[in-house]
């Protein structure tokens, strides 16, 4: 029988449990150090591309997303004050019927509880905000805020954009901030007044813009993401407040949907963008990262968390079978068939003209984690 290894994750991000779940699924013991004490549904969308939602599908969540989120019939882009169409992409049946599974728009929260409700409770240890991690003779070793310690046989930092356990590999380095925002919101449709919306449409303008789209089927919550220049922002979090009439002054050239909906919500969140350039190595001896901690990007192609869950199901499978001698070679192997692809999604996401005109999305949408070569 294959050894079943004990693995740390540290993060219960999208990308930490989807990992869990893959890992499990391929016979692993998991534990989840989660630094929050509880998870909070903040108003954020997310799209989920059929790359990412063949992995969903696997992990058993087919029908919860088919019931509770959207699928929009395009992605529209529009020219910001003309409203002129300069790309539909379809979406519905025809990607669908191109990519065997569908694009998802939905609601970051209803992602994420699914996600947690793929894993054991027990497995998710919040709470645990890792101060250190080391390893010695095939242990990992984590050391807590809370005073707690942990051994592992292998450790994952799916802890997101200030990863600490990038650090162990990498040192310390702050990400570097592009001197943009985004604004974020989602509220009820009822609040547009009648404003007609695609179902998905980003609208573009010289040196910013904004995405719009409804997050579940009765489409009555409406959510929007901006990238807006404000070089002097610099706060890294997700309960940073925007200021409405800053963020409306800032779309006031935009068509009369886009500032009747900015006129319409009554409040929005903002977050600093940060990213980083790919990294060289993702992995040491027994410990790897994963997700925003080694391929942070620009949101512009919608595939940051997309592509956590692809290193999710690549791991699981690097890891399938393998003994405690074995580990480091397979994590190496996860690196190796990962790292490529990240970095070419990073860079092509920083050009921020993804689907702006006809763009051919087979090499993002087509790809499929569970049977892509190993390296
Ligand atoms: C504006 C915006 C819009 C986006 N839209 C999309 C989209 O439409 N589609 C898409 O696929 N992606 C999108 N993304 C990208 C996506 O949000 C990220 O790529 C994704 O959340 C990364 O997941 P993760 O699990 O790697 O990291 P995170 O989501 O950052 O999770 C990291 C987890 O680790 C925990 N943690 C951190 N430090 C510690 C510690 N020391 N100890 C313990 N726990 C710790 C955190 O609390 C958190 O729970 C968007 C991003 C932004 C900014």
């Amino acid at each position: 029988m294959a050894e079943r290894l004990n693995i740390a994750i540290v993060g219960a991000g999208i990308g930490g449990l989807t990992a869990a779940a893959c890992l499990r699924r391929f016979g692993h013991d998991v534990t989840i150090y989660e630094q929050a004490r509880s998870f909070t549904r903040l108003g954020a969308g997310i799209q989920q591309a059929p790359n990412a939602v063949r992995i969903l599908f696997a992990l058993g969540l087919e029908q919860k997303l088919r019931a509770s989120a959207f699928q929009p019939d395009a992605n529209l882009s529009r020219d910001h004050d003309s409203g002129d169409v300069t790309n539909a992409q379809e979406l519905g049946a025809a990607i669908e019927g191109r990519y065997g599974v569908p694009y998802f728009l939905m609601h970051r929260g209803d992602l994420h509880a699914m996600l947690a409700d793929a894993v054991p409770p027990e497995i998710v240890r919040q709470n645990h905000k890792l101060d250190g991690i080391e390893q010695t003779g095939g242990t990992v070793r984590l050391r807590f805020a809370n005073g707690e310690t942990a051994e592992a046989d292998i450790a994952i930092g799916a802890d997101g954009v200030h990863s600490i356990v990038r650090e162990t590999l990498h040192g310390p380095e702050k990400p570097s901030f592009t001197g943009r925002v985004a604004y974020r919101t989602v509220f009820p449709t009822r609040l547009l007044g009648g404003i007609e919306l695609d179902s998905c449409c980003k609208w573009w303008g010289p040196d910013r813009h904004i995405v719009m789209y409804f997050t579940n089927p009765r489409r009555d919550e409406v959510y929007f993401v901006t990238s807006t220049p404000e070089p002097d922002f610099g706060v890294e979090s997700w309960s940073a407040k925007g200021d409405l009439v800053t963020l409306r002054a800032a779309y006031d050239t935009f068509h009369p949907t886009v500032r009747g909906v900015l006129a319409a919500c009554p409040d929005v969140h903002k977050w600093a963008l940060v990213v980083r350039e790919p990294l060289s190595h993702w992995t040491e001896g027994h410990i790897a990262l994963l997700g925003d901690a080694c391929h942070p990007m620009t949101p512009y192609m919608a595939q940051g968390a997309s592509s956590s869950i692809e290193d999710a199901a690549v791991l699981g499978r690097c890891l399938e079978g393998v003994g405690r001698d074995g580990i480091a070679k397979a994590l190496k192997r996860y690196e190796t068939t990962r790292l490529e692809r990240t970095a070419t999604i990073q860079r092509t996401s920083a050009q921020n003209t993804w689907q702006k005109n006809a763009t051919n999305p087979d090499w993002v949408y087509g790809y499929d984690a569970w049977t892509t070569p190993l390296a």
